[in-house]
This record gives structure tokens, sequence and C-alpha cells, in this order.
């Protein structure tokens, strides 16, 4: 958000002050927001046991966990999402890690509406004036540890992409896991290397392509905190294939799985209706807050902030709340999708040891996860993952010789 673009409304309002301004009580959808509820005015507080689990999240960052780790280590520990759910993704963990709310600010006015017909939203970029309120609520993370938790996520992401291409080999033909793979031990990007090993009778040097960490492999100056095992491309394409051979043999298995994902994100009638609802409240509001802030303060400060104040809270509340649901409409479409693409896919594998098609693996690869012991999971974009394993089998035959 671009400093001139942001507007910071009273830096000091403490969040007791805030009092409901419109009559009756407007729906606190803490429900998609982990770490707080409401009390009986409808203020938002933090629920402890909630919270708990953001602190945790926040710390494991900054002990230099990844997120697809901490994500599993939840899923094992059976803590429950801000919406009751087992299922726990990196996604998930990433989306708590870089919200402002949990240090008591909130950023209104986050969409704007660019089609009245279909009432579609999107981000707001420039279209419209953004507010930025301080001390909206009481914080969970203090704000020293939640910028140091961006830094991080920032250093993080600029490995990620890899601006120079450093870790990108120059092969004939493209990688087609190149940026598909983290580490599931300490979740940093897994890179391709080439490397020579000393297998064979004569103990002559073979030269093979592997994935690695970039931790493990000793390419990252600033850790050296992992251990994980390397797997060979090779390998990694032969379990790929087989897997899809084994979710064709078990395709019914498969799809009752996706729909099940799919039933847990689509919106019911009751919940749709409460979106275009949503819609139109916000816009409302939206207008609103632009006329007042284009009228002068006059000679009533004091009432001009408040009322403003208010206006960016409810507003806030309604789009929280409006995120939440098309964050998950969108999910059971995406699922949906991708759930038909997997399937064409399958019709066309006929074997175990199809030959490696790296169409197929862009396709229906969100992304994978390299364990140690040559674990890989494959998440696939229909919204399941399986787990293979991908260690170097014995040469079956040898070549003449
Ligand atoms: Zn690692």
């Amino acid at each position: 958000m671009a400093q001139e673009e942001s507007r910071s409304i009273s830096e000091n309002t403490k969040w007791g002050v805030q009092k409901r301004f419109q009559q009756g009580k407007a729906h606190v959808p803490t429900t998609y927001f982990l770490g707080y509820t409401e009390d009986e005015d409808g203020n938002i507080i933090i629920d402890e046991k909630q919270a708990k689990v953001v602190k945790r999240i926040y710390w494991e960052v900054l002990e230099g966990k990844g997120t697809p780790t901490i994500a599993k280590e939840l899923m094992k520990d059976g803590i429950r999402t801000a919406r009751n759910k087992k299922t726990w993704t990196s996604d998930s963990v990433y989306k708590i890690l870089r919200n402002e709310k949990y240090k008591g600010d909130c950023l209104a006015q986050k969409t704007v509406t660019v089609d009245f017909l279909t009432h579609e939203r999107v981000r707001n970029k420039e279209h419209q004036p953004q507010y930025y309120i301080r001390n909206h609520h009481p914080a969970i993370i203090s704000e020293e540890d939640w910028e140091k938790v961006q830094e991080e996520l920032n250093r993080r992401s600029k490995m990620f992409r890899d601006p120079d291409n450093k870790y990108n080999m120059a092969y004939s033909g493209a990688a087609p896991f190149s940026n598909k793979l983290f580490c599931g031990e300490c979740g940093r990007p897994v890179t391709r290397r080439r490397l020579t090993t000393h297998c064979g009778e004569d103990s002559a040097p073979v030269k093979f392509t592997a994935w690695h960490c970039r931790v493990a492999s000793k390419r990252d100056p600033n850790f050296k905190d992992c251990k994980c095992s390397y797997v060979w491309e090779e390998e990694l394409e032969r379990a790929f294939m087989k897997l899809l051979f084994d979710i064709k043999k078990g395709k019914a298995k498969l799809i009752e799985d996706v729909e099940l994902s799919i039933e847990e994100a689509s919106l019911t009638e009751e919940e749709d209706r409460r979106l275009n609802e949503l819609g139109t409240q916000i816009d409302r509001i939206t207008d609103k807050i632009t006329a007042m802030a284009a009228r002068s303060t006059g000679s009533n400060e004091t009432i001009y902030e408040a009322t403003m104040r208010h206006l960016i809270y409810e507003q806030e509340i309604l789009q929280m709340e409006y995120d939440g649901l098309s964050e998950n409409k969108k999910e059971s479409e995406y699922l949906e999708e991708n759930l038909k693409i997997l399937i064409e896919v399958l019709e066309n594998i006929k074997g175990p040891e199809e030959d490696f098609d790296p169409d197929i693996l862009t396709k229906v690869i969100e992304k994978g996860i390299v364990y140690n012991k040559w674990r890989v999971e494959f998440q696939l974009k229909c919204g399941v993952s399986y787990e293979v394993d991908a260690r170097r089998r014995p040469q079956r035959s040898k070549k003449a010789e």
C-alpha cells in the first residue's frame, strides 16, 4: 500500500473507545479470523485458546520453520482452523502471518465494486483511498514481532522467486519441477542440481540430476539447519507417473475425497445470499465514506473523526465476512475445475511405467513437499495430497557391456 493512498486515522485510538455506532448488532465474522471472538456487545475480543495457536505460528517462523512444516505439525497436534476444519495448508498459515489484524490494526476498504451487474469485486489498488487504522482491536502479536516475521517472509519469498535464475540451471527443455518443490523439513525451496556418484562395480563416475533443499545442499548463506536428503529427478518423475496410475485405479476414492473438500469449501444457499447482501451493504457504506472524505471536517473535528472511524469499522467487519465467504466460494470452484482436468488426464494413463510428461505435471500439481528419506508429498490442484516413495531403486538391468 502506497503511503499517499493510505490515510492513517487517529494513531492512538484505543479499542475501548470504539462503541457500536449503528443500531443493532452487526455480525462479527470472527469465525474467519483465528484468535478472536466477540463479547456480548459484539466487540472483538481475544480468544485465549486460539490466540495461543496464532502465537505459536508466528514464533515458529522466527525459529526458522517453514509454513509447510508448521501446517503439518498443527495437523499432527489436532489443532483446528478458524472454521473448525482439521486441514491446515501452508497457505492458510501464510495468510495468518501476513494479516495486519494480529497486531491490532486493520486495513479498510480492500475492495471496490467494478461491475455493478455481477457485483464482482476486486482488490483495491488505486481506485479508492484505503484507510489504515491502528489499535483497532486488541493485538495478539506485538508490532515488533509482527514486523520481524514480515521481514523473514519477504526474505524467503525473494529466495523462492530466484530473481537472477541462479538456481534454475540451463538444461535443454524446461525443468517442470522448478518453483514447485519445497523442503518438508525446513520449508525452503528445493532446487535442481547436477551431481556425480561413484556407483557400479568399477566405481566409474555417473552424473545425474537431483532435487535438493537449498539449505541442506549448503547453498543458503544464512541457514545451515537442514539435513534433508536429495531425490533423483528420474525417481521423482517415475514416482509421479506411477501415482497417476494408482489414482486411476482408485478413481472412485479420489472423486469422493475431492467432492468432500468441495463440499467443505462451497457455500450453502443461505451463505450465498448473504454474500450478495454483503456486497450491497459494503457498497452503501463505501459511498458514505467517500462522500465524507470529500467533505471538509467543518467546525467539529472530533465528531467528524469519530463518525469516520465508526463507518470504517462497520465496513471492515462486513468486508471480513465478505472475504471469508468469497474465498470459500472461489476455492470450491477451483477444486471442481481441477478435478475435471485430472480426470481427463487419467484417461490417457495406461500403466504404472508411463513416460514422464511435464505438461501433465504442470496441469495437475499445485506443489510438492520433499521430506527426509525420499518421501515426497504431491499436492494436487484438486485439493488432495498423496505421499509417494521416490527412493532410488536399484538398477534393474545393466546396459550392454
Ligand atoms: Zn530443508
